[in-house]
């Protein structure tokens, strides 16, 4: 008998990524920090959305485009409030956001982002019976189910929404509390497999990856 554990890991990175570009103040490239403060400009009815960085040096600004050009509409009024008030959360997320970096063809430095994982647990479950009725049976027949238990399977689903960059061993190093040496000999004696996303503990994590962990537990 094997137990079934599923797990759902979300990877949140704690501040916006550091951007790397030429600094006119400078006169040569280095580092742009989020101030988390948005500027705002309406033109008509038209209105541009910036984010607002500083170069860790000379403090020159940069102004990392968020909307340009866009009809205040479109925003809806819970977000324009958001930028209005310099939200610290909409600050973070904006200066997460994928598609926006790479439209603003910015260098982010993902290798210096602290980052957490949020867990959520779902009920466990045995192969065709759920786990309370597993418990039932041990304490209805004791011995006879702990003969059975053979190994326990985590099912890993992990979300990582912003793509920071970073490959699963490391991932697993952390949050599993062990050495990459051990996830390697985990992956070499079958105990991980992933199920999509990648082929091996050394792929980078995409935006969503399935992995398999089994435990396996002397049998008495
Ligand atoms: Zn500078």
């Amino acid at each position: 008998m094997s137990y079934i554990k599923k797990e759902e890991w979300t990877i949140l990175p704690g501040e916006a990524p550091a951007i790397r570009r030429n600094c006119s103040g400078c006169r040569k490239s280095s580092i742009f920090r989020s101030s988390g403060n948005f500027r705002m400009n309406a033109n008509g009815n038209k209105l541009d959305v910036w984010l607002i960085y500083r170069c860790e040096k000379c403090d020159t600004s940069w102004n990392m485009d968020i909307y340009t050009r866009t009809a205040p509409g479109m925003l809806g009024q819970d977000l324009y409030n958001r930028f209005l008030e310099n939200d610290a959360d909409t600050a973070l997320e904006f200066g997460c956001r994928k598609e926006i970096l790479s439209r603003n063809k910015a260098e982010a430095l993902w290798g210096q982002v602290p980052f957490m994982v949020e867990k959520t647990f779902h009920e466990a479950k045995d192969v065709g019976e759920t786990i309370d009725s597993a418990e039932r049976m041990i304490s209805a027949e004791n011995t006879v189910l702990v003969e059975r238990i053979v190994s326990v399977e985590r099912i890993l689903s992990i979300h990582n929404p912003y793509e920071i960059p970073m490959r699963l061993d490391k991932l697993l190093c952390r949050e599993l509390n062990c050495s990459r040496k051990d996830v390697a000999c985990l992956e070499d004696s079958g105990g991980l497999y992933i199920r999509t996303g990648g082929k091996d503990s050394r792929s980078r994590i995409p935006i969503y990856m399935e992995a398999e962990i089994r435990e396996r537990l002397p049998v008495f």
